[in-house]
């Protein structure tokens, strides 16, 4: 099945409940987005730009700013890794954990969608280990065994009565719909998992070359519970993430909290730059590092690499069309939305996700909220045509019979003729397609012969 048809079947089988949180949540999203852009940015046009051009330096120096962070992070006593792949990076930090010993196998888990990349949590698991998440929408997903739908907002696809039966159903606590009590249980249940964990996992929102210090962003706190409470702690990062100076903070981290969640800032900002030392209270023994490239090296070389200068807001998700009805399942990617579309089929090839590229109406909304302005729709399009090019795309063949007909008006005027016998086709050539489609009715009379009559 085409991730177009994907998309649209997936959509269609969607309970209208879901449906409305999705939408509701990702419009009052893209409100906030919109107050809030005119108090935090003189001139957001120009901030857009100015990050754009900050992450193009970025990635024409990747190589230089990744050898100058791992060195500051070795400087500064964190231990640095290199993971060419998933899989890699799943062996790296099995094998952490499997030196570190933790009492229970116990793991608890900051959001990160570098984790969600390298599925790790089914990798800890079956090497023996308990992850558990602390971001209160991927705990959610997890006790629920469902998958975030958001890179962001993980469970943006619930409503809080289904957040209330899922906690009942967990015996987190009673049946409540009040938000601050469904939160008091969570907490509760995490509190002592916190306490007792041992390994924390992390992701990364930026890392400083000039420094050598790892910066997550966040508004639960969960993060750094996560990595100032265990005696490790080990943090994933796409490679992409570096930028070069403390001084790029100003601008990114509103950039990242206004498109991502409306705020002006996010409730905590973490800098991790050491281990604990000595005359310190908290924090991990050992920081452990690991950049993760699982194929950005090839994407940085190829026509869509401005992918790479993605923040990870989610503001193009919110403002999508196709997301909006679909929801993020529907992509069969941790990364959904126009997002999605372009950075699925770069990372892991047009043969498998490059159909992706079609979960698009190319309306442009993406591109506009981009805070770093990657041109989404001018990829999209160009996925598109090498998918055509390739002659992988599923649909060429009626298109190509389509403008054979629609060039030869003899043919398409018998066509015409013939079309209600459409509805008498044997059932098997139009059951997929009838599937997820109605057939219009035939309404008034056809175009010539109207045209005839004036
Ligand atoms: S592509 Fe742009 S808008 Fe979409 S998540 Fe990345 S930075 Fe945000």
């Amino acid at each position: 099945m085409s991730a177009r048809t994907r998309v649209e079947s997936f959509s269609r089988r969607l309970d209208s409940g879901t449906v409305d949180s999705v939408r509701s949540a990702s419009v009052s999203k893209t409100t906030a987005r919109s107050r809030v852009l005119p108090d935090v940015f003189a001139n957001h046009e120009l901030a857009q730009q100015e990050a754009a051009s900050r992450k193009a330096y970025v990635l024409d120096h990747l190589r230089e700013l990744l050898i100058q962070l791992e060195s500051n992070c070795i400087e500064n006593g964190i231990h640095v890794h290199w993971a060419l792949d998933a899989k890699e990076a799943n062996a790296i930090i099995i094998e952490l954990c499997m030196k570190a010993k933790p009492k229970d196998g116990l793991i608890v888990k900051a959001k990160s969608m570098a984790t969600e990349e390298i599925h790790l949590n089914t990798h800890l698991e079956e090497a023996g280990f308990k992850p558990i998440e602390t971001d209160l929408g991927e705990f959610v997903a997890q006790i629920d065994h469902d998958l975030p739908s958001h890179i962001v907002t993980p469970i943006i696809h619930k409503n809080r009565r289904q957040i209330a039966a899922s906690f009942e159903r967990n015996q987190l606590g009673d049946y409540t719909e009040v938000p601050e009590e469904l939160a008091m249980q969570a907490r509760e249940h995490l509190r002592s998992k916190f306490r007792d964990a041992e390994i924390g996992i992390s992701g990364v929102n930026f890392a400083i070359a000039e420094t050598g210090a790892i910066v997550l962003v966040e508004n639960e706190g969960n993060n750094r519970l996560s990595t100032t409470s265990p005696r490790v702690h080990i943090a994933l990062m796409g490679i992409e993430k570096v930028l070069p100076e403390m001084q790029d903070l100003s601008l990114f981290l509103p950039l990242l909290s206004s498109s991502a969640t409306g705020q002006r800032f996010t409730t905590y900002t973490h800098f991790i730059r050491t281990p604990r030392r000595g005359d310190e209270r908290d924090g991990p023994d050992e920081v452990h590092l690991i950049l993760l490239d699982n194929n950005r090296t090839s994407v940085l070389n190829g026509p869509y690499r401005d992918i790479l200068k993605c923040i990870r807001c989610g503001a193009c998700l919110n403002v999508c069309p196709v997301y909006r009805q679909s929801s993020g399942h529907a992509y069969d990617h941790v990364y959904s939305g126009p997002l999605g579309a372009v950075l699925a089929p770069a990372l892991e090839g047009l043969e498998k996700m490059g159909d992706l590229s079609k979960a698009s109406t190319l309306c442009g909304a993406c591109e506009e909220v981009c805070p770093v302005k990657i041109p989404i729709p001018a990829m999209l399009l160009k996925l598109r045509s090498e998918c055509n090019e390739k002659g992988l795309s599923k649909e060429r063949i009626p298109w190509k019979g389509f403008s054979w007909i629609a060039t030869h008006p003899g043919i398409w005027k018998a066509g015409l003729t013939f079309l209600p016998m459409a509805k008498i086709a044997p059932h098997s050539s139009r059951k997929d397609w009838e599937e997820y489609h109605d057939l219009p009715k035939k309404q008034g009379k056809d175009f010539r012969r109207w045209w005839n009559d004036r």
